[in-house]
Formats: C-alpha cells, structure tokens, sequence
C-alpha cells in the first residue's frame, strides 16, 4: 500500500459500484450499429466502403492520412445502409459515419496475428495503428502516436491506470479480474517498444480482486519489470497527473506532457485492446461497457462499437422509472446524451439517472468558504475562475491557467452554494479555444 506522495486535494464521493460483482456478458448483436468516422483526437476518417457494399466485422471501413489519426472497423458484418455527414456523437457534435445493418451472420475479417519477439518496433506500431486502437480510458488519442514520443523526449517509466476512480463503472475493474493475462501481455508490448524497464499497474485499494488477479497474473508472465501497485481510493485518482504524483512523485508543470517528465499513462482496456491487436489480429470493434444507474439490470456488457445506447439499455431490462438523464461516463466526469447516440471507442459507461437524481438544484451565492480550493488536484482557484467564465473575461481565465482544468468536477461536487463550478470553467475553455 502507498501511503506517501498521494496527490493534493481530491474527494470521496460514495463510489456507487453496483456492478463491480458481475461478469462480463456479451452484448446481443445489435440489428445495425452505427461507426463514427470521428471518434478519436486528431483528424477524422474518410469513407472507403459505399452505400449498399457488404462489410465483414473487423474491416477497415474508414481511414486518414493524417498522422495523428485512427483508423475505424465495421464492428458487425452486414450492408452499409448510409454514409452521413451529420450523425450525433456522443462528444456532443455531428460528424460524418456509416451506418451498418447487421446481415447476423457476423462473419470476421481478421488480421494476422504477430509475434512481438521477433517483429521489429515498426511492425509493431503499424498494427497498433491498423488496429484502430486509441485510448480507451476515455482521452481517445491514437495508439501508436502516444507510443511514438517526439524526439528527444525519454520515457523510462509506464504507469498502467487501472484506478476506475469514477463513481459507478466497474468496466476496467472487470477486465482486470477476468482477463488479467492479457492486460499484462499487452503493457509488455507497450514497454518493449518504448524501451522502458519499469512499469507500474495503479490500482485503487477498492478493487482487492483485481489487485489479486493483477499480481498473479505479473507472476505468470514473469516480467520482473511490472509492480502492481495497491492506492488509496480517493477522486480523481485515475487522472495521469495524480496518478504520477501518487506513484513517483513527480509533477506535471503546467502546459506540459507526461512524457515531458519521462512518464507514459496508459488504461488497462487499451493495453488488452493491443495484446488483441498484436497476438491475436484482432482490431478494436468491441469494448466493455458499464451500463449502471437507475436501469432494471444493471451490467457489464461487451459490447460492439456504434451500438445505440437505447440498444444497451433495453438490454439491461429498460429504465426504472421516468429517465431524467442518459450519461455518457460516469457521475463526476460524464455527459448527459441523448438515448440514440453510438458508443465509440472510448465508451466506458452509459449511466441512467432517474428524475431525482437529475434534478439541478438552486444556486446560491458563493459564501467563500474556500473548500473548492481546497479539493482542487490542480491548485487551480475556481471559485474566482467560475466568476471570470461567467462575466466572460476570458483573458483573466488565462492568467488563472484555466486550461489546466482537468474537468474532474470535485469543486462542484462540494461546493456548499451549488455553483456550476466546473460547467462555467468548460464554458470558458471551450471559449478560449474557439477563439484561438
Ligand atoms: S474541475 Fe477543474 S477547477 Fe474544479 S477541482 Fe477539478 S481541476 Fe480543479
Ligand atoms: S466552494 Fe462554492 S461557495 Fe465555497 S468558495 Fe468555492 S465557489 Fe464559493
């Protein structure tokens, strides 16, 4: 157990992990899904399928030359129905996708499988890229650009985040405790390309079976390299600034990268989506999702990427009650959808609040008690950054680093007055950026 350099600030919201005791099931396939041709940071996809053309599962439907990019695979096999330019993402814009209809044979097009003793850095990479794979912890970024540092930066230390400190998902924790060989084989890979000998696997110390299952299976592959750490549960332990503040005490300065201090911070999910990737051919066309909250069976589902979220739900047994909110992620950093969406490659949670639960309580003045300085994992001021992106004085933001908000909404969480702490500071970063 770590008792030392834990981050600054932070809190214990109850963690509402009512599905953390069930198995992964395997989602029924969906009569059509729907694949976003931009799910990931960087460029979006072009098309290379048309309407009416057959696709097989795991085919290479859209790509981009661009460097920073992903690749994205028919999940199903069936007919392309419609290529659109508007269709509702759950990152809250329209943008351009491909519309499947599953014919259920569900017939596969595989890659072939590598051997990463003896395949060179390149291959490697390549078929991280191929694969479509990004990251899965909820950041989206590509793959085999985060594994491709800029030159001059060295990396000597790989943290697998394995926190899932968000209230309600158990996605990653389930991954952990039933697939634990495979999430060790794949940061194995991640090591090897980037020439690291150390690497940790962050977990928090409410998940003891997957800190057991972790442990074991690090035994197994005999990588002396790998420590499976135990951490003290506290919000947001999961963000890479805090997890390698709590693991090697070091910062992260303002404006800069984790690899800037020499640190890489992958999820568990991606490291299993490229051991599927590499050793089995597999690309990214299926990810576990937790579908939690006010839902009759709450699961965890493995679920094919561009399965609409009414789809999920219907197959936890529907809503109970009236549904006031449909959330994408889970209660601190989620975003309230509407129930036709796709899940894309960084769905970890669809979440359904009740109406109570939903309801958006009044607002008071701020009485400056201070306490969400006080929780802050960035050092950030937000109450006077609240009132700076309220009265749109956007350059002042700056001089307050507003853009090092990491959005975990631990101000708001306890914020006596109920002020929207964290939806005025996306409002005021959201600004700034269109600005730019
Ligand atoms: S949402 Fe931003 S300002 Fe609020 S506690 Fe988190 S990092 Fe700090
Ligand atoms: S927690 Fe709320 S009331 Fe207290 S200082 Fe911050 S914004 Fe003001």
């Amino acid at each position: 157990m770590l008792k030392f350099n834990r981050f600054r600030g932070g809190i214990h919201p109850p963690d509402s992990k009512i599905t953390a005791g069930k198995p992964i099931e395997k989602a029924k396939l969906p009569a059509s899904v729907i694949i976003l041709l931009h799910q990931h940071v960087g460029a979006p996809c072009k098309p290379l399928v048309k309407e009416g053309e057959e696709v097989k599962a795991g085919q290479k439907i859209g790509d981009s030359d661009s460097f920073v990019s992903a690749p994205v695979h028919s999940s199903i096999s069936g007919v392309v129905r419609e290529i659109s330019t508007q269709l509702l993402s759950p990152i809250g814009r329209e943008v351009p996708g491909i519309i499947i209809e599953s014919d259920g044979r569900d017939e596969s097009a595989k890659m072939e499988a590598i051997a990463p003793a003896t395949a060179s850095k390149r291959e490697i990479l390549a078929r991280i890229r191929e694969a479509g794979i990004v990251g899965l912890g909820g950041a989206a970024f590509p793959t085999s650009v985060k594994l491709s540092p800029p030159e001059g930066k060295e990396i000597d230390t790989v943290i697998l985040n394995g926190s899932e400190c968000e209230p309600y998902i158990t996605a990653d924790h389930r991954l952990m405790v039933e697939q634990p060989d495979k999430v060790v084989k794949g940061m194995n890979v991640i090591m090897n390309v980037l020439d690291v000998d150390k690497g940790f696997i962050g977990i928090e110390d409410n998940k003891k079976d997957a800190i057991r299952r972790m442990r074991e299976a690090v035994e197994r592959e005999g990588d002396k390299r790998i420590e499976v750490l135990s951490l003290k549960t506290k919000y947001p332990q999961g963000e890479a600034g805090s997890l390698i503040k709590t693991i090697l005490n070091r910062e992260t300065p303002s404006g800069s990268h984790s690899y800037d201090i020499g640190v890489l911070v992958q999820n568990v999910a991606t490291a299993k989506a490229i051991h599927d990737a590499v050793f089995e051919g597999v690309p990214l066309i299926e990810r576990v999702v937790t579908v939690t909250g006010d839902v009759k069976e709450p699961k965890n589902l493995l679920t094919r990427i561009g399965t609409p979220f009414y789809d999920l739900i219907k197959e936890c047994g529907g809503s109970k009650g009236d549904v006031g909110k449909i959330v994408c992620g889970g209660s601190m950093l989620g975003v309230a959808e509407f129930e036709n969406v796709p899940t894309i490659k960084s769905t970890g949670c669809i979440l359904v609040l009740d109406r109570e639960k939903s309801r958006i309580p009044e607002e008071r003045a701020c009485v400056r008690c201070g306490i969400c300085v006080s929780v802050c994992p960035t050092g950030l001021m937000p109450t006077i950054l609240e009132k700076l992106a309220r009265e749109r004085r956007f350059e002042e933001c700056m001089d307050y680093h507003i853009l090092d908000c990491m959005e975990c909404g631990s101000c708001t969480y306890v914020c006596p007055s109920k002020i929207p702490i964290v939806q005025l500071i996306r409002y005021g970063k959201e600004e700034i950026k269109r600005r730019e």
